[in-house]
Parts: C-alpha cells; structure tokens; sequence
C-alpha cells in the first residue's frame, strides 16, 4: 500500500512536469530571441531534469517506503511539480497580459491608416515639448504639410486610391525624419512633424527635403481592373519655430497654419516659413 501511494504521488508530479512543458513552450514562442529566452530555454532544461529524476525515484526506489514516515518526501516531488507549474502558468498569463496591453497602447497612440502618430499622442507630445524647450531655451519647430488638392485624388481614383496615397505618405515621413521627431497625422489630408532640438532654419530645411521627397516619389494606387497606376503628389507646408513672440502650443500651430495656407496661396508645392523673431529666453 505505501509503495504505491509514494509511486502514485511522484507520478502525479511527473504528469504535472510534463504538463508544464505546455505553457513554457508557448511562452518561449511569445518572447523575442534574447537573454530572457535564453533563460526559459535554460528553465525547460531544468523541468527535463525534474521528469528524469521523478522517473528515477519510481523506479529506483520502488519498494523502498515501508511506513507512513516514508510518504513526506513523494508528497514534497507532488507539490514541488505543483509549484514549477502554477509558476509557468502564471509567468505566461502575465506576459499574455503585458503584451495585450502594450498593443492596445500603442493603438491609443497611432492613426490606423498611416502608422504615424495620432492627433491625442501629437498634443500631449507638443505640450510637453513647448514646456521643455521653454525651459532650457532648446529649438522647437513644427512643420504643418498638407497634400495638395487631395480631393482630385480621391475624385479620380476613390476612397480607397486616396487611403493608398496617404499611407505612403505616412511611410514616406516616417522614414525620411530623425528617430527624435515626431510625425503625426493632424487630420483627414494633414500631418504635422514636431522637430525637437530643431531651430526654423534647420525646420526649413527639413521641410524642403521632405517636399522634394514627396514630389519625386510617385504613389502607387490598385486600379479597379487588377492593375496598378503611378500617380505624383505634392504637398505644400507651413513652418513655424518657438520664439518670443510664439511661445505657446496654441500660437505655434496658429503660426504654421498661417505659413501653410500662404504656400496654398502662393500656388501650392512649397514651404513658406512663418515670420518669426528672436529664440525664446529661458524661463528661471
Ligand atoms: P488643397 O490643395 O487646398 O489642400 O486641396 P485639397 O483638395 O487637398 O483640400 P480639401 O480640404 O478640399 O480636401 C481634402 C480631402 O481629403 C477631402 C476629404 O475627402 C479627403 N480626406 C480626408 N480624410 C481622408 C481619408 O482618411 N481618406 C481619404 N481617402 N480621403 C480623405
Ligand atoms: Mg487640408
Ligand atoms: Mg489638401
């Protein structure tokens, strides 16, 4: 009776062990390769280990429990597998969760169709950036880029044309800027880029080459047929820097704004860079 008791309960574990392989093999293929992984792979070495040596004892020492005194130590194999599975289970619950939150941040923070920034991730970012350049007298310039007559696009090719051109752009600005800046969709046809550490001349640089980018890159849209067709679009954008006299969110995108409807003005296809005076001082 007790020999079997003790091989019934380290058998138990053992199943427990082998069931454990289930959720660590699903958590391994949940993370990245790397040290972490490294280390679970190290962990299923070890619940290998575990299954031998709970298959050892059975047959080892098969027999060998002759009281009540004996049970213990088979009750400690049944809990210790126990305790390696609620640990995996949970590990892998909580990386499940981690990863579920993770996307669901990174979907409140960026527009579906382009893949840049959405419009609420671009107003906390601006306001936090205002704030810092004001305080340690750093450049801060906004390039606001409208497409030009982006209706005819949509006029000509639909909807789903104009969905196409405007997730190149989103892919044409994300690509073309610095890691720093921050490229987010303003609107319906309307981005803005927040150049952070980035003075007005260096902003109208910035906006000249991406212009020119746009222009010399032609969007490649389905057509109903199966085919494809190469159309060219232009944008036109307003360039506004953080100074004395625009020192505040509000009045930098007023200031950009104002510059991009003077591009559409002067004919479209260009920059126009706000009037502007003098860096803001540092507050103390
Ligand atoms: P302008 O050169 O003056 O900017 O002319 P425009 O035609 O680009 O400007 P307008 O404001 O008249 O038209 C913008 C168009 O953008 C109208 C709207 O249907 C389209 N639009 C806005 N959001 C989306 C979108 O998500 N997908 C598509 N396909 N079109 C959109
Ligand atoms: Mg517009
Ligand atoms: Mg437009």
């Amino acid at each position: 009776m007790i020999p079997y008791l003790s091989a019934l309960l380290v058998l138990i574990g053992l199943i427990i062990h082998v069931a454990t392989l289930v959720p660590l093999r699903k958590l391994i293929l949940m993370l990245p390769a790397g040290s972490l992984r490294n280390k679970w792979l190290a962990m299923t070495g070890l619940v290998f280990i575990f299954i031998a040596g709970y298959l050892g004892y059975i047959v080892v020492l098969w027999g060998k429990q002759t009281g009540w005194q004996d049970l213990p130590i088979p009750a400690i194999f049944l809990f210790g597998a126990m305790f390696v599975w609620l640990t995996i289970a949970l590990a892998l619950q909580t990386a499940a969760d981690l990863q579920r939150i993770s996307l669901l941040e990174s979907e409140n923070i960026s527009d579906p169709l382009t893949k840049v920034y959405n419009r609420r991730y671009l107003d906390r970012r601006l306001e936090e950036e205002v704030a810092r350049s004001k305080r340690y007298s750093l450049g801060l310039s906004v390039l606001m880029i409208d497409i030009d007559h982006f209706k005819r696009v949509n006029d000509t090719y639909g909807h789903q044309g104009g969905d196409t051109a405007l997730s190149t752009m989103g892919h044409l600005l994300k690509t073309a800027l610095r890691d720093l800046d921050v490229v987010a969709r303003y609107g319906g046809e309307e981005f803005m880029v927040l150049c952070v550490n980035t003075g007005i001349d260096g902003a109208a640089l910035v906006a000249e080459r991406l212009r020119h980018l746009v222009e010399s890159h032609p969007v490649e849209i389905a057509d109903a047929s199966g085919g494809s067709q190469t159309i060219q679009i232009n944008i036109s954008i307003g360039v506004a820097g953080l100074s004395a006299s625009i020192d505040s969110k509000a009045a930098l995108i007023q200031a950009a704004d104002k510059a991009l409807y003077r591009a559409k003005q002067e004919g479209r296809n260009r920059v126009v860079v706000a009037a502007h005076d003098e860096p803001a001082k540092a507050a103390i």
